[in-house]
């Protein structure tokens, strides 16, 4: 397993106010799949992608990441450990916008002063069909634009997991079917794992596995059958 949670709970405020986001939840997450995590809104699918994501500590349970334990090490180590090994990308694409596209894919690998794979980026710049893209500002691009630069740049790691938090959730129909397209494509040149939270059917159905919460709890798991 690539990404196991065990026994996972987030419980957000106390007393009267207390909300039990996640309750006793286990996943386990194989290498190479690409799993949609679906359910009504408050149903918990952003607080465990973020348990899971090394972005919220939970109040009980553990998550492993290739076997390493997230929440067992200082947050320098989990800091590093998320910009090299987990990619991320968000409804609000969370770009830097005084930077171009190239320099916002990059800025993961130079934040920990790692070399940058050129031929590797090129690649990558050219599947998500940003090549003339590359010396453009953030905001000159449309919003699916935008989400294929925040796709490239969780890619630019090589990481080992990415996840993807309503990716579509600000795009219309036809950019939403596009980035969707292209994260598909990405997990399976790449033999990407990628994690992907949305309420929409549609967009879920790309994925090899779908995982439906409810109330904090996993309550469907389905596996496509490979074709
Ligand atoms: P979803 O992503 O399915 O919409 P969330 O994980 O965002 O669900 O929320 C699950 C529950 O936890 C909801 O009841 C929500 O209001 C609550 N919640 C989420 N984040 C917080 C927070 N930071 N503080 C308090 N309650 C929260
Ligand atoms: P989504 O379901 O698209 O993830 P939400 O509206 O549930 O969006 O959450 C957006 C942000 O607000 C998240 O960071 C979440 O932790 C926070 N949040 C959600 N519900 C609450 C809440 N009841 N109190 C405080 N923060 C919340």
């Amino acid at each position: 397993m690539i990404l196991e949670g065990k026994n996972l709970r987030k419980t957000y405020g106390f007393d009267d106010n207390k909300v039990d986001a996640i309750k006793n939840l286990s996943i386990d997450i194989e290498e190479g799949t690409f799993v949609a995590i679906v359910g009504r809104s408050g149903s918990g699918k952003s607080t465990l992608l973020h348990v899971l994501g090394g972005l919220v500590e939970p109040n009980a349970g553990e998550v492993f990441l290739e076997g390493q334990s997230l929440y067992n090490m200082n947050d320098d180590t989990l800091t590093r450990l998320r910009r090299r090994r987990m990619g991320f990308v968000f409804q609000f694409f969370n770009l830097i916008s005084t930077q171009n596209v190239l320099e916002n894919i990059v800025l993961p690998i130079h934040l920990d002063n790692e070399q940058v794979d050129n031929d590797y980026i090129e690649e990558v710049i050219q599947l998500l069909g940003l090549e003339d893209k590359k010396y453009a500002f953030i905001h000159e691009l449309s919003g699916g634009q935008q989400q294929r630069v925040a796709i490239a740049r969780a890619l630019a790691s090589k990481p080992a997991i990415i996840f993807a938090d309503e990716p579509t959730g600000n795009l219309d129909a036809k950019s939403s079917q596009e980035v969707v397209d292209l994260l598909k494509i990405a997990q399976r040149k790449y033999h990407e794992t990628v994690i992907m939270v949305t309420h929409d059917e549609l967009i879920a159905s790309i994925a090899d596995r779908i995982i439906t919460i409810e109330d904090g709890q996993i309550v469907q798991d389905t596996r496509k059958v490979v074709k």
